[in-house]
């Protein structure tokens, strides 16, 4: 099926260019929207219709609309950048498209054509392409996400869904800004078990994340490490990053996708990177006794986090209970920075794409 026409509606309102100069000087993460929105709608009869660039706006929901009562609701999580000649490029949304699908299916939701999502998307930052927020860093971070939209009470699939992308001009993500971050490991929660959803990314995956997340901040910490559900012994993932772990000899080591954590899309990138600058890239599993025993012996040197949102993130500190560790010097280690600029740069189109991984728009 090929890519639907987009409806443009008029906006009747729209935000001013003082008022959106303001908002974008400073935006920090996931704090302001642009006023437009793109909607497309799926029912059983009609398959995907009625697609729309549209205004910004609330959306009316009958009480018993499916996803408010089951929460079959999945997104994803994606960046325009400008790149150095002021052109507007995505990263890898053939990705994010395909992933989206992964997460429709493992939710009994409809799959989205993929050239529907990529449109989808492209309309979204041709709308508002002039929200672009001049910071270090920044991006127009979208958020295309679908729910059940059917009016109904019973436990099946909806037979009716709404998918949207909306889109915020952001700055960094860690707003403290700290070189490196410090991790609490959750004891207590588990993110996902073997068979459920933490290969998918469904709203409920961060639902129920969110009090071992409050718990790591109550602790003074940034974010939580998630740690395999049957043992309590391996390294998952953070609530929204994935990790990697440099040793002494120079190879890596990150967790492999079986079914519990996200398949990040920065994560693949890493991995491909770090592997054509010569590096060993091993998808195992890696104990948390081992990360504070090897931080400990000095043969891990760098740890580091990476995400769309957080891009390529250092580690610094690791608290566990009542016993914390420190990696390498706790601040950026070099490996990790090698494979951060290599990542942004191509992100930026600053460096060549031998993997033709930057849509330019
Ligand atoms: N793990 C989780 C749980 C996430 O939410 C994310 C963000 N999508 C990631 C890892 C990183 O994925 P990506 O690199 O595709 O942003």
């Amino acid at each position: 099926m090929s890519a639907p026409a987009f409806a443009k509606l008029p906006h009747p309102n729209p935000v001013t260019d003082d008022v959106r100069a303001a908002a974008i000087a400073d935006p920090m993460f996931g704090r302001v929207f642009t006023d437009h929105m793109v909607s497309i709608r799926y029912n059983e009869e009609k398959g995907w219709h009625d697609a729309q660039v549209m205004p910004r706006g609330p959306l009316t929901l009958d009480p018993a609309t499916a996803v408010l009562h089951y929460a079959q609701e999945i997104f994803e999580g994606l960046k325009a950048y400008r790149l150095d000649d002021g052109s507007m490029a995505l990263f890898r949304p053939e990705a994010n498209a395909a992933r989206f699908n992964a997460s429709a299916r493992r939710m009994a939701m409809a799959e989205l054509p993929e050239d529907m999502f990529i449109a989808a998307v492209k309309e979204a930052v041709a709308a508002d392409a002039h929200w672009f927020p001049p910071v270090d860093g920044g991006a127009l971070y979208l958020r295309p996400f679908m729910f059940a939209s059917e009016v109904f009470l019973g436990v099946k699939p909806a037979a009716e869904y709404q998918f949207l992308v909306i889109t915020s001009p952001v700055g960094n993500y860690f707003k403290s800004g700290a070189p490196a971050i410090s991790l609490w490991v959750s004891e207590d929660y588990t993110r996902a078990a073997p068979g459920g959803t933490g290969a998918a990314k469904c709203g409920g995956n961060y639902a129920s994340s969110l009090v071992a997340q409050r718990e790591a901040i109550a602790k003074g910490h940034d974010q939580v490490v998630f740690l395999d559900a049957a043992e309590s012994r391996w390294i998952e993932e953070l609530g929204g990053m994935n990790m990697f772990f440099v040793f002494d000899d120079g190879s890596i080591v990150t967790p492999p996708l079986t079914g519990t954590i996200l398949p990040g899309i920065t994560r693949d990138a890493i991995i491909t990177l770090a592997r054509d600058a010569g590096l060993t890239v091993r998808e195992e599993r890696y104990a948390i006794d081992q990360w504070q025993a090897d931080a400990e012996t000095g043969r891990l040197t760098e740890s580091f986090a990476c995400g769309t949102a957080a891009v390529v993130t250092p580690v610094g500190k690791v608290t566990r209970g009542e016993t914390s560790f420190t990696i390498g010097a706790g601040g950026p280690g070099q490996v990790t920075g090698m494979l951060k600029d290599k990542l942004v740069n191509i992100q930026r189109g600053r460096a060549a794409d031998p993997h033709g991984w930057v849509t330019r728009l």
